[in-house]
């Protein structure tokens, strides 16, 4: 807020300098007559009065005059000039001519120096003086305090703006989180209430939107599994009778299919189950070591290529610590199968504990991820070209599950280069009160 505040008030404070010191000069410019006119009005008593004192007195003692009246006028100047000595200029020769006091502007169109003919030799002049330290010092002080009465105002009115503004974005941000229900609940009277409105409408499309969607795909998988464990039934049947080595085969590459499909409807209902935010994570201590060993031990059972190995690297003073442990497993289960297809011969698992949260990492010293493809990998279906083969991956949902796991607890998952030569996938998981 003090950014935009400091360049609105900048931004003010130079333009107001510079009107102040540019609008007068212009319109004194542009109305130099009437100026004079006004200043000849107000000194004219004045000016009267001084040269009867002189046209009283002979003339040897107008010296004297002047000094008196120099006296009686201080801190104003007067002097007693010939007029062939002060230089006029020809208009202002003219005026003196007539009988006219001649008018000089200084700041702010306030009288400089007025001079009035005595007679056709003499003039009388007098000059007004800049103003002292104390009066410069009692305006520019004035500035100052319109300045700090500017800002306050400024203050004023930005505070309200500026709350309404950052609740729209913490909103934006809740949302983008996956809190589909979150608002900004900025009343129509505010400044951005239309914007707001407009805000709120857009989340609710959104929520529909996707809550149609989510409902969608959690009835669609579910009317699929129970066609697909009856025929599953019915191909169990078939095979227990007596048949040609031919159809038997083709029944079995059938079931290999159904089974398949089954695995896609489970993937799905999990991650759709994993959309919807009224599921709370759970909170469990769990001691990390016996609780990595577990998730290994889950898939050491799957692993193909028994040449593989895997490391694990504990590196924290606190062997405990709070997590979801359905949710971690099942993210951690689905890096260490991917780590298990695409590595070489090596799988690191790193677990650092802070007490800002617990960071989990899972190496592989295999082909690794384009750095271009690091964030589209956790797109649901996404796979890279190279893995289109069926043979090497699944259906590409590990990933976008695993994801949708660690955000579920507030964490979350990134791909990067593994200084093993592979990928690493770092799964970071803040601590309770974190
Ligand atoms: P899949 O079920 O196809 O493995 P995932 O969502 O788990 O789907 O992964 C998406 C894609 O990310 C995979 O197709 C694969 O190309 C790439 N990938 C995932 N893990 C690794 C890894 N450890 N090394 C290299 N590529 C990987």
């Amino acid at each position: 807020m003090f950014r935009v505040l400091i360049r609105l008030y900048l931004i003010t404070i130079i333009t107001y300098s510079a009107a102040i010191f540019l609008i007068p000069k212009l319109v004194i410019q542009l109305f130099e007559h009437r100026y004079m006119d006004y200043n000849v009005e107000q000194t004219r008593g004045q000016q009267t009065l001084i040269v009867k004192q002189y046209l009283r007195t002979p003339v040897e003692r107008w010296s004297q005059v002047t000094e008196q009246l120099g006296r009686d006028f201080a801190p104003l100047k007067v002097q007693l000039l010939l007029r062939q000595d002060a230089s006029y200029t020809p208009e202002e020769e003219k005026l003196l001519e007539q009988g006219k006091p001649v008018i000089r502007l200084g700041e702010w169109g306030w009288v400089a120096d007025v001079s009035s003919p005595i007679n056709q030799q003499f003039v009388v002049k007098l000059i007004v003086p800049p103003d002292p330290l104390d009066m410069n010092l009692l305006y520019w002080s004035m500035n100052v305090l319109i300045g700090a009465a500017l800002l306050a105002c400024l203050l004023v009115w930005l505070r309200p703006h500026w709350r309404d503004l950052e609740r729209l974005k913490t909103t934006a941000a809740h949302l983008g989180q996956g809190n589909l229900s979150e608002r900004t609940r900025i009343p129509p009277s505010s400044n951005i209430g239309s914007l707001a409105s407009v805000f709120d409408t857009m989340a609710d499309d959104i929520e529909h939107l996707l809550n149609q969607q989510r409902d969608l795909l959690n009835a669609v998988s579910h009317e699929l599994r129970t066609p697909l464990t009856r025929l599953d039934f019915g191909l169990a049947l078939a095979l227990s009778e007596d048949l040609p080595q031919a159809s038997r085969e083709r029944l079995q590459s059938l079931v290999a299919h159904i089974r398949e499909l089954d695995d896609l409807v489970l993937e799905l209902l999990s991650y759709s189950r994993l959309q919807n935010p009224a599921q709370l994570p759970e909170r469990v201590d769990v001691v990390l070591d016996e609780f990595i060993d577990s998730v290994l031990g889950s898939v050491d059972d799957e692993m193909e290529n028994p040449e593989i190995v895997i490391d694990v690297a504990l590196d924290c003073a606190v062997e405990r610590f709070v997590l979801d442990p359905r949710l971690t497993a099942r993210a951690l289960q689905n890096l260490l199968r991917n780590a298990t297809r695409y590595c070489d011969k090596r799988i690191q698992v790193g677990v650092k504990v802070c007490p800002k949260g617990c960071e989990i990492c899972v190496d592989d010293d295999g082909i690794g991820i384009p750095l271009d493809q690091r964030e589209r990998i956790f797109e649901p279906f996404y796979r890279l070209d190279r893995s289109r083969d069926r043979a090497t991956g699944g259906f590409g949902l590990g990933l976008a599950i695993s994801r949708r796991a660690a955000e579920a607890q507030g964490g979350t998952l990134t791909a990067l280069a593994s200084p093993l030569g592979g990928a690493r996938f770092r799964l970071w998981l803040p601590a309770a009160g974190a």
